[in-house]
């Protein structure tokens, strides 16, 4: 029996691990089983939500072990370090508890096919003092640590504990991770404020939203990024284009050619990469930025016998350029590999990926706005409900892929319920 491992249970990886359990593992054709260096799954585009506490968390987890045995895969925690190609084998790391006990030790896990699907991490482009000083919303560990901290610094500022009027915040990168926090963060203090904390309110937040190119969404078209702009200075953010930051330290980002820019919280949200262990790994080719280079039937260009999906990826498309580090892009990416790798099992020729641009929309708090692509491939601008919608879909789609439309359905439900009885900002 070939035994198939998926490393990575995030946008991509699931999505791919419940499909093969499904049609090769319940028939007994194939053992699938997938690794997370993480017992559960969040949905990583819900990173911005639990970071400012505006989602109801509980019930976005998913847990792999549950999944796992649902649809007939293995799940396996551990952290991939090495691959070795020539026993066909990768290495996990030990893993330890929260009191840094070992709760599995390392190991050594078989493969006939491997697919990396391990995502990414935030590029600090090696600017002195970034990894030092700054946020990165990265993994749900550092999202919850972000709200428990400026949740703390709110309270503090209400009780007059922190006697300041003004809270600097800076974001570097003005893509869809920083504009989304930006909206939130005013969200957050005005509904603190709601709920009778004083001294919250949005004329409180100083946000700084620093973008290194000549506008902010640079994947969106001229005049939605100017409309979503003007959107974010009405809330009273402060945007800056044309700068680039060359330096940080612990209370300010360092603009080239410009005055200091003071910060009481720093984050950075601009650009991402694949995890540098990845760089050259077993072998492989790997790109400037660590993504593994992969053919398009998504097969790295050293070895037909693994795949890499999503993130970790760099799959050229046949129009030019690459495809983008987005969910949309890994999700497409894990039915390809689906079906090339059922595919191969079968002893049948594989399909070439080719990437559907479905458009990209930002979520502005309780609005939204961006572009879908229309059937004559146009891209046409939505904002408001419908664009609320379309950006909700998204994350539907996802909990399709792996619970079916069914379970969805009643998960929707149950979140309506929770959602009219739980404060709308998570206040643990
Ligand atoms: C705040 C935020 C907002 C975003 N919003 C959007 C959006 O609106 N629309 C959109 O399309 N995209 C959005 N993105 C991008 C999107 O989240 C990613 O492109 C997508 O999650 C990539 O999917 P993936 O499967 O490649 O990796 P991921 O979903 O990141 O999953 C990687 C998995 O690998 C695991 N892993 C990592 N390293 C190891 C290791 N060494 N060993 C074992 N397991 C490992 C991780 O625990 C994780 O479960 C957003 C990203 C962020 C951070």
């Amino acid at each position: 029996m070939k035994k198939i491992v998926i490393v990575g249970g995030g946008a991509g990886g699931l999505a791919l691990a419940t499909q093969l359990g499904k049609k090769l593992g319940r028939t007994g054709k194939a053992e699938i089983t997938l690794v997370d260096k993480n017992s559960n799954h969040l949905w990583k585009p819900l990173l911005h939500e639990i970071a400012t506490g505006a989602l109801n968390d509980e019930l976005d987890y998913v847990d792999y072990l549950v999944q796992a045995k649902k649809n007939h895969f293995t799940f396996k925690q551990g952290f991939l370090t090495d691959i070795n190609r020539e026993h066909k084998k990768i290495t996990l790391n030990e893993v330890c508890d929260s009191q840094q006990q070992t709760i599995f030790p390392q190991t050594d896990l078989e493969y006939d096919i491997l697919v990396m699907a391990i995502g990414s991490t935030s590029n600090d482009f090696g600017t002195p003092g970034v990894k030092e000083n700054c946020i990165f919303l990265d993994d749900q560990g550092s999202a919850k640590k972000f709200r428990k901290s400026i949740l703390s610094t709110f309270l503090r500022i209400s009780s007059r504990l922190d006697k300041k009027d003004k809270l600097n915040i800076s974001i570097v990168g003005a893509g869809a991770t920083g504009v989304e926090m930006t909206t939130e963060l005013f969200n957050m203090v005005d509904v603190l404020g709601d709920y009778g904390y004083k001294h919250l309110s949005s004329s409180l937040l100083n946000i700084t939203l620093i973008e290194a190119t000549n506008r902010i969404l640079p994947a969106l078209p001229e005049n939605t990024s100017k409309n979503i702009q003007l959107k974010l200075e009405k809330l009273g953010a402060k945007v800056l284009t044309n700068t680039k930051i060359v330096k940080a330290d612990e209370n300010h980002f360092y603009p080239e050619g410009q005055d200091p820019i003071p910060a009481d919280i720093m984050l950075w949200t601009a650009g991402v990469k694949a995890p540098d262990f990845l760089k050259d790994i077993g072998g492989l080719e790997t790109n400037r930025v660590n993504q593994l280079v992969v053919t398009p039937t998504l097969q790295t260009t050293r070895d037909q016998t693994i795949f890499a999906i999503g993130d970790c990826a760099s799959c050229a498309k046949r129009e030019g350029g690459f495809t983008p580090a987005t969910a949309q892009a890994a999700h497409q990416m894990a039915s390809i590999c689906y079906r090339n790798i059922v595919a191969l099992v079968n002893n049948k020729s594989l399909k070439s990926f080719k990437y559907n641009d479905k458009g990209t929309i930002i979520s502005l708090g309780h609005t939204a706005q961006g572009v879908v692509t229309t059937i004559g491939k146009h891209q046409m601008s939505v904002k408001g409900c419908l664009a609320f919608f379309i950006y909700k879909m998204l994350y539907r789609l996802h909990q399709v892929s792996i619970y079916g439309t069914f379970k969805t359905l009643r998960l929707i439900r149950a979140n309506k319920v929770y959602s009219s009885v739980r404060p709308k900002v998570n206040m643990e």
